[in-house]
């Protein structure tokens, strides 16, 4: 059965994907209709040949820009970093921010070996001198993990020269959350994030 374990192996390779699961989709394709595998194909093909990086922000793009990039009413004095480009669809989702984003693609571990140099840093420093002072703020939504934590301060010596304000997204209570069911870490982030009002 030289070629259903080839297709399992492919799907082994996905993101979060373990054996069962890889067994579970390749015997969907076993079972799937011709054009079901040709659509299958043909969505694969496209994604590879019209989904690139945007060349400003590093999002997900159908041509040079993203989206957002594309949008000129978003304000472009504004950019807030994430990981992922799932993290900008997770914030744009939330429609409460108006800027512009960067997207690094990773974060900075020294535990599994990322080093600044292998996700987008140095293009959101390029980006930011290149507008000569026009951004005004960049807004750091990494994670909050150790590695997270570590590639905002990484980012904040970066850009303290060339930004006058940097700010960390707040981590807080969950709406509706109980403060005694909450974990100390993300209560340690709510009180260290506190706003006075
Ligand atoms: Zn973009």
């Amino acid at each position: 059965m030289k070629a259903l374990e080839r297709i399992i192996g492919v799907f082994r390779k996905f993101p979060g994907v373990g054996p069962k699961q890889a067994e579970r989709f390749a015997l969907y394709v076993v079972r799937a209709s011709d054009p079901e595998i040709e659509d299958l194909v043909e969505a694969l093909r496209a994604v590879k040949a019209s989904v690139n990086y945007c060349r400003e922000c590093y999002n997900y793009a159908e041509g040079d820009l993203c989206p957002v990039c594309a949008d000129a009413h978003r304000d472009r004095s504004s950019i807030c970093v994430v990981e992922r480009p799932q993290d900008l669809a997770a914030i744009e989702k939330a429609k409460s921010f108006s800027g512009v984003y960067h997207v690094l693609h990773g974060a900075v571990s020294p535990a599994a070996g990322v080093a600044p140099e292998h996700i987008k840093l140095k293009e959101l420093l390029d980006r930011v001198r290149a507008s000569d002072g026009g951004v005004k703020e960049v807004i750091i939504a990494t994670n909050p993990d150790a590695d997270g934590e570590a590639t905002a301060m990484y980012l904040i010596r970066l850009l303290k020269p060339y930004v006058q304000k940097i700010t960390r997204i707040a981590y807080g209570v969950p709406l509706g959350g109980d403060i005694d069911y909450m974990d100390e870490v993300t209560l340690g982030y709510a009180l260290k994030g506190r706003i006075k009002i």
